[in-house]
């Protein structure tokens, strides 16, 4: 599934529950040096929502992509 997960870094407390709630973590979950939780690759990810659910300060924002592409390629016919 094709989504965007934006963590806002002045909520993020670095807990690390994300991390722990994810069934995909070590592929999707990364610390940078300030000691946040970012999303490093969503590709893996199949949008459950545990880590949006699971995080303290609801830094975690979760968006679905949805691929334009095929609507905008039919109004064209
Ligand atoms: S659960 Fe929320 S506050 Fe905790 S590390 Fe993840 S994004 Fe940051
Ligand atoms: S929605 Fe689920 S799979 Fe995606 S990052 Fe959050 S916990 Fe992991």
């Amino acid at each position: 599934m094709a989504v965007e997960i934006i963590v806002d870094r002045n909520k993020c407390i670095g807990c690390g529950r994300c991390y722990d709630v994810c069934p995909k973590a070590p592929l999707i979950w990364k610390k940078d040096e300030d000691g946040k939780y970012y999303a490093y690759d969503v590709e893996y990810c199949h949008n459950c929502k545990f880590c949006a659910g699971r995080c303290p300060t609801k830094a975690i924002l979760i968006k679905v992509v949805k691929p334009k592409k095929r609507k905008e390629e039919k109004r064209m016919k």
